[in-house]
């Protein structure tokens, strides 16, 4: 057995330990309902063809059409597709979305794709899984470099195919083509709002608070700018390239706008502001930590080094098994990814049922349904963690999840 199944049966068991369900009812979610794996053929500017390796995973369905992202990165491979479609599944069910679980992914480094390519690709893909897709079997979204661009030409191609307009078909489409008011903000400002409701449940003191965030692009920006609004002080980001800290806060508008530039933050220069090693972002002194990057960057061995006292999981997956335990053990709060990074599916969802009802909201009700549907998900979680009485939020939205997944399996198979 490969080692993201290990991960997701243990997963599945610190919760299902906990409930008065027989266990084999989680049986079909210890492996996905369907994976197809494809390689991709396109032209490059220059004529030559380019090869790419690229999959779907459709995890689980009981709660109604898949819904997932499609993440382009060199390091995508079919087990992380899988993995995100799991806790895809899991997400859907703690914010109580009418979905199941799926992810996408393409092996690619786009930063060596011309625009041209990029287009290509995209279309390639849609072509590839165009019968696994559709507003009531499978809904696609942008994730990692997969943004308002990718989903345009990604819907175009599914209208081409089919040879009619669907609009629900695929989210995070840019307004123009159908998308939603406040997509782009979604998922920084979910965090933001899970944090806050966090707070309000006694999680942490009622202070001002010093937050550092690993990475710094769409999600952690928002984040930290509706954050640093409220009077918290960003001490420490980092990108691939430094970590910038300065212990009375930075100003992040003007490190949005250095961002904006597509610069990196070794050469970033202001005064009080110190440039430090890309990692020293995690064990910076903060009392919040947010890693808003890649898989796995807190680990066995700098866990203890953790100096933050809550982590808002922003990324997928940022915190691995060992150093949760590390973590637990040192008392350390881990606020997880399925709820903290939900709003990005949340608004997905919105747009979906705008695109169905033909009828567009404005932004300030995207925003206003937005924090009503993720506190709701963040109370439900904290007060699961109490009546269970388990040690983590994760347990607990776990235990929520399979609450929900379980009633549905159960209703739609009676015993007669
Ligand atoms: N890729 C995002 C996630 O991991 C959004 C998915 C969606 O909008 O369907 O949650």
């Amino acid at each position: 057995m490969s080692s993201i199944f290990d991960t997701i049966h243990h997963r599945l068991n610190q919760a299902v330990e906990h409930l008065d369900i027989p266990e084999d009812i989680f049986n079909s979610l210890n492996y996905p309902e369907k994976t197809l794996a494809v390689n991709l053929i396109i032209r490059r500017d220059d004529r030559s063809f380019a090869n790419f390796k690229a999959w779907r995973c459709q995890y689980d369905s009981s709660r109604g059409p898949t819904k997932g992202g499609i993440r382009f990165h060199r390091s995508v491979c079919m087990d992380e597709v899988m993995h995100l479609a799991f806790l895809m599944t899991i997400k859907c069910a703690v914010t109580g979305l009418p979905f199941g679980g799926a992810k996408g992914g393409v092996s690619v480094n786009v930063k060596e794709l011309s625009e041209h390519e990029l287009e290509r690709l995209a279309r390639a893909y849609i072509k590839a899984f165009a019968s696994m897709i559709g507003p009531d079997q499978d809904i696609p979204a942008p994730d990692m470099y997969t943004g308002g661009a990718v989903l345009a030409w990604m819907a175009d191609e599914f209208d081409r195919i089919h040879g009619k307009k669907y609009r629900a078909a695929l989210t995070g489409k840019p307004l123009s083509m159908n998308g939603s008011q406040g997509r782009t903000e979604a998922t920084g400002l979910g965090g933001y709002y899970v944090l806050k409701k966090m707070i309000e449940s006694g999680l942490c003191e009622d202070k001002t608070l010093k937050i550092g965030f690993q990475g710094f692009g769409n999600v952690a920006s928002f984040c930290a700018r509706y954050l640093a609004e409220d009077g918290h002080h960003i001490v420490a980001v980092s990108d691939s390239s430094a970590c910038l800290y300065n212990s009375d806060g930075l100003d992040v508008e003007d490190l949005i706008r250095f961002k904006d530039e597509r610069k990196r933050f070794s050469d970033y220069e202001k005064d009080k502001v110190d440039i430090l090693d890309p990692d020293d972002v995690l064990t910076a002194d903060c009392d919040i930590l947010a890693p808003a990057a890649l898989a796995d960057q807190i680990h066995g061995d700098n866990a203890d080094q953790i100096k933050a006292s809550v982590i808002l999981e922003l990324a997928n997956t940022p915190v691995t098994e060992e150093a949760e335990t590390i973590l637990q053990d040192k008392g350390v709060v881990v606020i997880p990814d399925v709820l903290a990074n939900s709003g990005g599916v949340i608004v997905s969802y919105f747009e979906w049922v705008q695109n169905r009802a033909g009828d567009y909201w404005e932004k300030e009700h995207v925003f206003e349904r937005l924090r009503q549907k993720i506190e709701k998900a963040t109370a439900d979680v904290v007060n699961c963690k109490e009546e269970y009485k388990v040690e983590s939020l994760r347990t607990a939205a776990y235990i929520l999840a399979l609450k929900q997944i379980a009633e549905v399996i159960m209703a739609k198979n009676v015993d007669n």
